[in-house]
Protein backbone atom coordinates (compact mmCIF):
# COMPACT_ATOMS: atom_id res chain seq x y z
CA UNK A 1 0.00 0.00 0.00
CA UNK A 2 2.49 2.68 1.09
CA UNK A 3 4.88 1.57 -1.75
CA UNK A 4 1.50 2.17 -4.62
CA UNK A 5 1.21 5.58 -2.85
CA UNK A 6 4.45 6.34 -2.99
CA UNK A 7 4.90 5.94 -6.45
CA UNK A 8 1.20 7.87 -7.71
CA UNK A 9 3.20 11.01 -5.84
CA UNK A 10 6.24 9.98 -7.96
CA UNK A 11 4.32 9.77 -10.74
CA UNK A 12 2.35 12.41 -10.35
CA UNK A 13 5.02 15.38 -9.17
CA UNK A 14 7.37 13.95 -12.53
CA UNK A 15 3.87 14.65 -14.99
CA UNK A 16 1.74 16.91 -12.98
CA UNK A 17 -1.95 17.30 -14.33
CA UNK A 18 -3.05 20.64 -14.80
CA UNK A 19 0.36 22.45 -14.56
CA UNK A 20 -0.25 25.35 -16.88
CA UNK A 21 -1.29 29.15 -17.12
CA UNK A 22 -5.30 30.07 -17.45
CA UNK A 23 -6.08 33.27 -18.74
CA UNK A 24 -8.79 35.33 -18.03
CA UNK A 25 -9.47 33.65 -14.80
CA UNK A 26 -12.08 34.64 -12.08
CA UNK A 27 -9.17 33.85 -9.19
CA UNK A 28 -5.76 33.72 -9.57
CA UNK A 29 -4.29 33.21 -5.32
CA UNK A 30 -0.65 33.21 -4.99
CA UNK A 31 0.87 30.67 -2.29
CA UNK A 32 4.19 30.66 -0.83
CA UNK A 33 6.11 28.07 0.93
CA UNK A 34 9.09 29.36 2.85
CA UNK A 35 10.19 26.45 5.04
CA UNK A 36 10.72 24.75 1.87
CA UNK A 37 10.82 27.15 -1.04
CA UNK A 38 7.87 25.65 -2.27
CA UNK A 39 5.50 28.30 -4.30
CA UNK A 40 2.53 28.29 -6.76
CA UNK A 41 0.13 30.46 -8.28
CA UNK A 42 -3.54 28.73 -8.15
CA UNK A 43 -5.70 29.76 -11.08
CA UNK A 44 -9.67 29.23 -10.64
CA UNK A 45 -12.73 29.53 -13.63
CA UNK A 46 -15.65 29.36 -12.37
CA UNK A 47 -19.20 28.82 -13.88
CA UNK A 48 -21.10 30.01 -11.24
CA UNK A 49 -21.01 27.91 -7.90
CA UNK A 50 -18.97 25.62 -9.73
CA UNK A 51 -15.31 24.96 -10.24
CA UNK A 52 -15.60 24.92 -14.33
CA UNK A 53 -11.46 24.87 -14.46
CA UNK A 54 -8.59 25.26 -12.11
CA UNK A 55 -4.74 24.75 -12.89
CA UNK A 56 -1.72 25.99 -11.25
CA UNK A 57 2.20 27.04 -12.22
CA UNK A 58 4.80 27.13 -9.78
CA UNK A 59 7.61 24.80 -8.36
CA UNK A 60 8.70 23.21 -5.54
CA UNK A 61 9.36 19.97 -3.84
CA UNK A 62 8.02 16.42 -5.27
CA UNK A 63 5.23 16.32 -2.69
CA UNK A 64 3.86 20.50 -3.49
CA UNK A 65 3.76 19.53 -7.05
CA UNK A 66 1.91 16.00 -6.53
CA UNK A 67 -0.40 17.51 -4.23
CA UNK A 68 -1.34 20.19 -6.08
CA UNK A 69 -1.59 18.22 -9.26
CA UNK A 70 -3.89 15.73 -7.06
CA UNK A 71 -5.88 18.61 -5.79
CA UNK A 72 -6.54 20.18 -9.11
CA UNK A 73 -6.99 16.77 -10.50
CA UNK A 74 -9.87 16.13 -7.24
CA UNK A 75 -11.53 19.62 -7.28
CA UNK A 76 -12.65 20.46 -11.19
CA UNK A 77 -16.17 20.14 -11.24
CA UNK A 78 -17.08 20.77 -8.36
CA UNK A 79 -19.61 22.98 -6.47
CA UNK A 80 -18.24 25.47 -4.02
CA UNK A 81 -19.23 23.58 -0.97
CA UNK A 82 -18.21 19.88 -2.52
CA UNK A 83 -14.84 21.28 -2.70
CA UNK A 84 -15.58 23.06 1.01
CA UNK A 85 -15.86 19.08 2.56
CA UNK A 86 -13.50 17.91 0.25
CA UNK A 87 -10.77 20.42 1.73
CA UNK A 88 -11.81 19.54 4.82
CA UNK A 89 -11.57 15.91 4.83
CA UNK A 90 -8.18 16.51 2.86
CA UNK A 91 -6.77 18.70 5.22
CA UNK A 92 -7.48 16.33 8.69
CA UNK A 93 -5.75 13.72 6.71
CA UNK A 94 -2.72 15.56 6.06
CA UNK A 95 -2.32 16.84 9.67
CA UNK A 96 -3.72 14.61 12.20
CA UNK A 97 -2.89 11.10 12.98
CA UNK A 98 -6.04 8.52 11.91
CA UNK A 99 -7.79 6.70 14.35
CA UNK A 100 -7.18 3.00 13.70
CA UNK A 101 -5.32 1.48 10.56
CA UNK A 102 -8.03 1.73 8.18
CA UNK A 103 -7.17 3.81 4.85
CA UNK A 104 -8.60 6.87 4.49
CA UNK A 105 -12.19 7.26 2.89
CA UNK A 106 -13.96 10.08 0.76
CA UNK A 107 -10.61 11.36 -0.45
CA UNK A 108 -10.14 9.16 -4.11
CA UNK A 109 -6.36 9.15 -4.96
CA UNK A 110 -5.51 11.96 -2.33
CA UNK A 111 -5.45 8.99 0.04
CA UNK A 112 -1.57 8.73 -1.68
CA UNK A 113 -0.74 11.44 1.06
CA UNK A 114 -2.55 10.25 3.71
CA UNK A 115 0.82 9.61 5.47
CA UNK A 116 2.16 13.19 5.41
CA UNK A 117 1.38 13.93 8.91
CA UNK A 118 3.90 11.72 10.12
CA UNK A 119 6.33 14.01 8.74
CA UNK A 120 5.30 17.31 10.19
CA UNK A 121 8.48 19.14 8.04
CA UNK A 122 6.59 18.18 4.50
CA UNK A 123 2.85 18.70 6.19
CA UNK A 124 3.04 22.35 4.67
CA UNK A 125 4.03 21.66 1.23
CA UNK A 126 1.35 19.07 1.34
CA UNK A 127 -1.34 21.38 2.35
CA UNK A 128 0.35 24.75 0.42
CA UNK A 129 -2.28 24.50 -2.84
CA UNK A 130 -5.02 23.17 -0.64
CA UNK A 131 -4.65 26.11 1.68
CA UNK A 132 -4.57 28.22 -1.87
CA UNK A 133 -7.85 26.78 -2.82
CA UNK A 134 -9.11 27.64 0.51
CA UNK A 135 -8.82 31.18 0.22
CA UNK A 136 -10.01 31.50 -3.36
CA UNK A 137 -13.48 29.69 -2.04
CA UNK A 138 -13.54 31.71 1.01
CA UNK A 139 -13.09 34.93 -1.67
CA UNK A 140 -16.07 33.83 -3.73
CA UNK A 141 -18.32 33.05 -0.96
CA UNK A 142 -17.72 36.13 0.44
CA UNK A 143 -18.45 37.85 -3.15
CA UNK A 144 -21.67 35.87 -3.34
CA UNK A 145 -22.84 37.23 0.26
CA UNK A 146 -22.12 40.94 -1.06
CA UNK A 147 -24.53 40.59 -4.42
CA UNK A 148 -27.09 38.75 -1.93
CA UNK A 149 -27.16 41.48 0.21
CA UNK A 150 -27.20 44.11 -2.01
CA UNK A 151 -30.44 46.56 -1.88
CA UNK A 152 -33.53 45.46 -3.84
CA UNK A 153 -34.36 47.39 -7.50
CA UNK A 154 -37.72 48.99 -8.57
CA UNK A 155 -39.12 49.38 -5.20
CA UNK A 156 -39.43 53.65 -5.87
CA UNK A 157 -42.79 55.44 -6.69
CA UNK A 158 -42.95 57.77 -9.25
CA UNK A 159 -46.63 58.20 -9.81
CA UNK A 160 -47.92 60.94 -8.21
CA UNK A 161 -48.79 63.73 -10.76
ZN1 LIG B 1 8.12 21.31 -0.18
Amino acid sequence: MAGLYQEMIIEHARSPRNLRQLEGVHQTVEALNPLCGDHLTLYVQRDGDRIADIAFEGGGCAISTASASLMTSAVKGLASDEAFALFRRVHAMLTTKPEGASPPTGVGKLAALSGIWQYPARVKCATLSWQALHSALNESASQADMSESAPPTGASKNGTE
